[in-house]
């Protein structure tokens, strides 16, 4: 097992660091519902990522959730089937329809020009992701959206501190969302946010996350529990003294993988956006199989057999669950296809040896050679 290299590796700070952070509970027994740390926490965290307001949630999938709930959308929401299963069952579990659109194919995000097409009478809201970190196309997106006076709600699970010119990524759209789940690039154990500038929608979601309530004897919506508790906020503000140092660490591997990857045809690397900061969270390469001579399932199979453990992110499409059959409509997303069938992401985590990323590439680079 010692050797053995995953996609991911949990960030954690110093043990006696949390343990530290999280004394002053013991003695205030304040262990969730809006604590201390849960106030301090979301005041960081909105200037980490430079957004108006921030709401902080128990995990993203809630933050999602509850904000598409918040915005009071109806019938269809026009996404991407190249993500995660959350960002589809947050829709659906609303009681909403996800109309599925293509992706480009450079950065893996929703392409444009596929969105007007789709937009009916019932459309209500797009729900695009920034898949990997990578910045969807955020100004022609507004565009549309304001032409047709719909809502966008981006998916910025992938997109911790990633900025444009300076801007936070948080900051476009009506709200976008983030998870801090153990597997991200920061993370509080489990948790979310959502960014936004409106304030009323502020007021809607804190009391959607604790049940409605308003008071003793005054429900107002019909809400979820989706609180951060205390034990959340206190990693997550041990972990955010070290996110600037793991993204660094990050973007040093994710440069050497360029390098050690650079021309081999037949394999698609991730591309280098302009203007933008970036947070290196993963590193996706796409086979063209004929050209490559060998597969991604066979490539995944072949790391396998030398431990180290490949994901398939993104596939299935989510418009191809099982759950789904029959149910939704799968649309017609050629591009998200191809790259779903063709896509492995490969380990990358702050703890990673430059030197494992070195034999992961030669390992790569052999599967060519035959
Ligand atoms: C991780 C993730 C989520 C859900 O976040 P959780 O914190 O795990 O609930 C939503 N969307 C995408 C794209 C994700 O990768």
């Amino acid at each position: 097992m010692k050797d053995e290299i995953f996609v991911t590796k949990a960030v954690l700070p110093p043990f006696e660091e949390y343990i530290e952070e999280i004394r002053e509970i013991w003695d205030t027994r304040w262990l969730t519902n809006m604590g201390k740390k849960h106030e301090r926490l979301e005041e960081k965290l909105k200037d980490y990522l430079k957004a108006e307001r921030l709401s902080l949630m128990c995990n993203g999938h809630l933050s999602l959730e509850l904000c598409l709930q918040a915005l009071g959308l109806t019938g269809e929401v026009i996404t991407t089937p190249f993500t995660f299963a959350s960002t589809t069952h947050a829709i659906v579990r609303n009681g909403l329809k996800p109309v599925f659109c293509d992706i480009e194919e450079e950065t893996y995000t929703l392409d444009p020009e596929k969105i007007e097409g789709l937009i009916t009478e019932h459309t209500s809201a797009i729900l695009p992701v920034h898949v990997y970190g990578n910045v969807c196309d955020v100004r022609r997106i507004q565009e549309i959206a304001e032409r047709h006076h719909l809502k966008v709600i981006y998916d910025a699970a992938h997109a911790f501190g990633v900025e444009v010119n300076d801007r936070g990524i948080g900051s476009f759209g009506d709200a976008s969302i983030f998870s801090f789940h153990a597997t991200k690039v920061y993370n509080t154990i489990e948790g979310g946010a959502v960014c936004f500038s409106d304030e009323e929608l502020g007021e809607r979601l804190y009391q959607l996350k604790n049940f409605g309530i308003m008071g003793p004897e005054e429900i107002e919506a019909i809400g979820a529990n989706a609180k951060m508790n205390e034990m959340q906020a206190a990693m997550g503000l041990c972990n955010l003294r070290y996110v600037d140092e793991n993204i660094r660490k990050r973007r040093v591997l994710w440069e050497l993988y360029q390098e050690q990857l650079s021309g081999l045809e037949g394999l698609i690397l991730p591309r280098r956006a302009r203007h933008i900061k970036s947070n290196y969270a993963y590193f996706p390469v796409v086979f063209d199989p004929d050209v490559f001579g060998c597969g991604r399932d066979e490539a995944a199979e072949r790391l396998a057999d030398k431990g180290i453990h490949v994901r398939k992110y993104f596939y299935p499409l989510t418009s191809d669950f099982h759950c789904y059959l029959g149910y939704l409509d799968p649309g017609d997303t050629p591009v998200a296809r191809k790259i779903s069938e063709n896509v492995i992401t490969l380990p990358l985590y702050p703890e990673l040896e430059p030197e494992t990323v070195v034999r992961i590439c030669r390992e790569i680079r052999q599967m060519k050679q035959i």
